[in-house]
């Protein structure tokens, strides 16, 4: 899988960290999302996407191997 992230449209939220903290993380000083780990293994793959659906500013694509970064999986509308 392969995660990219829209950082301009995140709100802080935190549900990413929440979901999955070895994944995510927020910049301390204006809690904007952050990538630990752009490519996770699979037995983080459900948090992943529990993390993008509960997005509420849809800043986290995920696309699965040998797709492009949120053709296929993105935040659920
Ligand atoms: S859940 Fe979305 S809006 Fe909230 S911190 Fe994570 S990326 Fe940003």
């Amino acid at each position: 899988m392969k995660i990219t992230l829209e950082p301009d449209r995140c709100v802080g939220a935190g549900h990413c960290v929440l979901s999955a903290p070895e994944v995510f993380d927020q910049d301390e000083a204006d809690g904007v999302v952050l990538l630990l780990d752009p490519d996770p293994a699979e037995a983080l793959v459900g948090a992943v996407h529990e993390a993008a659906d509960l997005c509420p500013a849809q800043a986290i694509l995920v696309a699965e191997a040998g797709a492009e970064a949120g053709a296929d999986t993105g935040p659920v509308a």
